[in-house]
């Protein structure tokens, strides 16, 4: 994604442009897996403090920006949300794979969401299934 596209993206969400928000965009759109808070602040800690990068990491959440994946460990990992998410509906259902190995959570956007059938009277507002295996790039080498 282009610095233009990632202005047009905190844009369209209502968002003011700020230089850390645009750094956090940069390190999502970049980035091939899932990522902490921490991640982040590994990245950023140094120029921003950690308050303001927790806030923006929520606001993106929030805002349609990026989607939040919930681990088996008590952490949670975001990654970016496709173009449709508009602000506070979240519209990528999709399934998440956790390798193993190298740790990392991948969000398999195209792999087909089957319909499941939930019993009679349950009505889902989200879904979160989580894979466990391994990765693509592990499985290689
Ligand atoms: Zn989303
Ligand atoms: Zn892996
Ligand atoms: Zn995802």
């Amino acid at each position: 994604m282009k610095k233009e596209s990632l202005k047009e993206k905190v844009k369209s969400t209502g968002l003011k442009n700020t230089p850390l928000r645009e750094e956090v965009l940069k390190i999502f759109t970049e980035a091939r897996k899932a990522l902490s808070s921490k991640d982040i602040i590994e990245k950023l800690g140094k120029k921003y403090d950690r308050v303001s990068i927790f806030r923006t990491i929520s606001t993106f959440a929030e805002n349609g920006v990026i989607h939040a994946i919930p681990t088996s460990s008590d952490y949670v990992v975001y990654s970016l949300c496709r173009d449709n998410c508009a602000t506070a509906e979240h519209l990528d259902h999709h399934y998440h794979f956790f390798c193993r190995r190298c740790g990392n959570i991948f969000c398999l956007n195209d792999f087909e969401f089957y319909n499941i059938k939930l019993p009679r009277g349950y009505k889902a507002e989200s879904v979160n299934i989580l894979f466990e295996g391994v990765c693509k790039d592990c499985s290689q080498n």
